[in-house]
């Protein structure tokens, strides 16, 4: 790769230009800080979404919360809004310090969207609400319902045989295709999900069980992605929903924030001048951590400093950002080969939409190996009982990076956080787990297993 040219400059060109590549494409564990990181209120200004937008579809997931509650009775408890709890993680805490050597300071939380109901997933705040959304346009501009009606009504025959004329389409690594397939199916509309390689079976066998049809590739999500969108365009009664581009989803998504703040009330942790706030989240084409980000952007300003967490196999949002190159380049222009277990992870190219919106208010992102991934999997089950995903692990190693590395503490001292450390909080978000069936969270586990003793024989 010594002397290929991506956009207009060879590698070593870029590598000059950005130091850190050599390091990104040697494909170790690193801390990177956003230099084009601006004060809130100046970021903002340059973003075309607003908080309005934002309370749009907060509201917009009020007028279905009863037909949710409806189909998915265990939403009922919560009045079928679908969200997740956050919980205390110490003993985790604790063990992240061991593990890299390196304290923590302030309390550490996890955000259970592992635990999400209906797909188990932070796919099922932004895909379930760009489905609904659509939904709710063909019924209105069809005389079917008004913003004022019991929205239950969704759950009828009549409905449901409208929807039959209409079709989605998506394109996923397994997790957005579970919760678009769910929602979709439910509604009664069909529903096609075009799943990469990566995507595990047991989740084409889940949605297939739900009538979904799955259309399966033996490349990357790239290719699934291009497929999807061909297949919409043919027929006017299918509708795209665009992992790369979708506004809808990205603010089903930044609703969590209004959410978590009443939470992080309700347990007496204080997010202010004197308190900061950090959040982990894995990320893979941006979305999801980028649409949660905006949300918490929005909420807590510049108290909160949010960093994306990727493998070091496809670290697409990371060298995205760094060069400002977003979408015109993929991890194997730079001889990265973009293969990783953290399935929810494995995407080679970052979403411009994302990148654009959000250049100027992300900290920064950091990069975790697989193996990695699965100590800290195992590490939750035994001590937090918690499983989730390997994808979901991203975000736990967040703090232990942010301060073991040099970038990290300067960050640190650049936004005089220093003596406000011991009244931090760090929250890293869980983004998926739940729907895993016990085998294959057997078989995570076993790897991991596998993992610790070699790792202790080599040591
Ligand atoms: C999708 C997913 C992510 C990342 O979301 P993107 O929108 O692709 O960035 C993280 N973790 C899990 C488990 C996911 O399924």
């Amino acid at each position: 790769m010594g002397n290929k040219i991506i956009q207009g400059k060879s590698t070593e060109e870029w590598k000059k230009q950005f130091p850190l590549l050599n390091r990104i494409t040697s494909m170790e564990q690193l801390f990177w800080v956003n230099s084009r990181g601006e004060k809130f209120e100046d970021a903002i200004k340059k973003i075309s979404l607003k908080e309005e937008d934002v309370k749009d579809a907060e509201k917009r997931l009020k007028r279905f919360a009863p037909y949710i509650s409806k189909v998915f009775p265990e939403t009922q408890k919560e009045k079928g809004i679908i969200e997740s709890p956050v919980v205390k993680i110490s003993d985790m805490q604790n063990n992240i310090e061991k593990m890299f050597h390196e304290k923590v300071p302030g309390r550490m939380l996890l955000k259970c969207d592992n635990a999400l109901a209906v797909s188990g997933s932070i796919k099922a705040r932004g895909g379930i609400y760009e489905v609904l959304k659509y939904a709710e346009n063909l019924a209105t501009q069809n005389n079917m319902l008004k913003e004022t009606d019991d929205y239950s009504a969704f759950d009828s025959h009549e409905f449901r045989k409208f929807f039959s004329q209409y079709s989605i389409a998506v394109a996923s690594t397994g997790n957005l295709g579970l919760s678009i397939g769910i929602i979709s199916a439910k509604l009664g509309f069909k529903v096609y999900v075009h799943m990469s390689a990566d995507a595990r079976q047991w989740k084409k066998d889940l949605l297939r069980s739900r009538g979904v049809t799955v259309i399966e590739y033996k490349e990357d999500y790239s290719r699934a992605i291009v497929e999807a969108r061909k297949q919409s365009l043919l027929d006017p009664n299918m509708y795209f929903v665009d992992d790369e581009n979708s506004r809808d989803l990205f603010l089903g998504y930044s609703v969590a924030a209004c959410r978590l703040k009443n939470q992080l009330e309700k347990i007496h942790v204080q997010v202010d001048e004197d308190h900061p706030l950090f959040v982990y989240l894995p990320c893979g084409v941006g979305g999801g951590p980028g649409g949660v980000a905006f949300g918490l952007k929005l909420v807590f300003k510049d108290n909160v400093h949010c960093f994306f967490a990727e493998p070091t196999h496809s670290p697409c949002m990371l060298l995205g950002l760094m060069t400002g190159l977003h979408d015109k380049i993929c991890v194997q222009d730079f001889g990265i080969d973009g293969i990783t277990e953290a399935d929810g992870l494995a995407v080679a190219r970052a979403s411009k939409f994302v990148g654009k919106t959000m250049e100027n208010l992300i900290s920064g992102c950091y990069t975790v190996e697989d193996e990695t991934l699965y100590m800290l999997l195992k590490s939750m089950v035994d001590l937090e009982d918690i499983s989730l995903e390997p994808s979901a692990l991203a975000g736990i190693s967040g703090p232990v990076q942010l301060f073991g590395n040099e970038s990290g503490k300067k960050y640190i001292e650049d936004n005089n956080l220093k003596n406000k450390l011991n009244d931090a909080c760090h929250i890293s978000w869980a983004t998926g787990g739940s729907m895993v069936p016990k085998d294959i969270m057997k078989s995570y586990y076993e790897r991991a297993e596998d993992i610790s003793n070699k790792k202790a024989f080599f040591s």
